[in-house]
């Protein structure tokens, strides 16, 4: 690895595969060969990794896990702060996605130090990609609460979530929790995505109904990420009903400026249709009807 490739004197986030082994980047390969310090979440997991690319971990593999992140963050510091290459990587995918890394990234921020990522595999983005579901928009749940309580605050909260929704969650709960979704969500389409770049890669596609009645007719093994569809849109309501929210407005003696701004807050609808609706309503009640506020502006 070139000096300018991998300047010293910073921490580098490095992702690595989720399952094939073919997925981690020339360049995580060069920063790991080249790393003063490898910090891992379980030096025995990532020696295979080291095993299976033919580098060689020396004295430079080091534990950095849930128990002692923030003493290894003191320790990361000081070594990125004396002029050290310091690599982190995870058992598999991204550092700091529902692994640990975060705590060490902010202490390196706060030291003035630099932090830079050799991105690459996290199942979050994988399954997404592979879900058929909307793209553009979506949140990252991490792991689901296992108190039912916790289950059924996110269930509620996900009604109204409008973008797609991403979990981990694990081979023995997931028919459970399609079952739960079945009936919290019904109706909502999702993606059970099992085993990503691995042998037995395996997506299943449907309504949470369906997919809980799959799932729990089988023994589910391997590693798990759903992706449920948010809530959509939701549907313009009817003239009918906008209009007669303006009416009832009227009928207690609001202006059309008043009327007008009431409605659009209740319902949600377009402001320029309301108006309109509202002073076509007015012009219809004919010239006996009392002028309250014609004079509203339309914007
Ligand atoms: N940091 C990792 C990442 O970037 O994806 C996630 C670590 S989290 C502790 C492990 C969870 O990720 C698994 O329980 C599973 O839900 C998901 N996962 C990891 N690898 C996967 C794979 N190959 N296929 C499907 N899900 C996977």
């Amino acid at each position: 690895m070139s000096h300018e490739s991998a300047p010293r004197g910073q921490l580098m986030i490095v992702a690595t595969p989720i399952g094939n082994l073919g997925d981690l980047s020339p360049r995580a390969l060069a920063l790991l060969e080249g790393a003063d310090a490898v910090y891992c979440e379980d030096t025995r997991h990532s020696r295979t990794l080291f095993a299976a690319h033919g580098i060689s971990p020396r004295h430079r593999l080091l534990a950095l896990h849930e128990h002692n992140e923030t003493a290894a963050s003191v320790e990361v510091v000081e070594r990125v702060a004396r002029g050290e290459l310091v690599v982190l990587i995870s058992d598999a995918g991204t550092p700091g996605i529902s692994d640990p890394g975060a705590t060490v990234v902010a202490h390196v921020v706060r030291a003035g130090l630099t932090v830079s990522t050799a991105p690459g595999p996290t199942a979050v983005i994988g399954a997404l990609s592979v879900s058929g579901l909307a793209t553009d928009r979506f949140v990252m749940e991490g792991f689901l609460g296992r108190k039912a309580g916790e289950r059924a605050a996110s269930f509620a909260a996900w009604r109204r979530e409008r973008r797609t929704i991403v979990f981990y969650e694990s081979p023995q709960r997931v028919a459970a929790t399609l079952g739960e979704l079945a009936r919290s969500l019904p109706g909502r389409r999702a993606a059970v995505v099992r085993e990503l770049t691995k042998l037995h890669e395996e997506v299943l596609r449907g309504t949470v109904q369906e997919l809980a009645a799959q799932l729990s007719a089988r023994d589910v093994r391997g590693e798990i990420v759903v992706v449920l569809e948010g809530a959509g849109e939701p549907e313009a309501p009817a003239q009918a009903v906008v209009a007669a929210a303006l009416r009832e407005r009227f009928s207690h003696g609001a202006s059309v400026r008043d009327a007008v701004a009431d409605v659009v807050a209740e319902l949600g609808v377009a402001r320029r249709e309301t108006y309109a609706l509202a002073l076509t309503m007015r012009a219809d009640e004919g010239p006996g009807a009392p002028a309250r506020d014609g004079s509203a502006g339309t914007s």
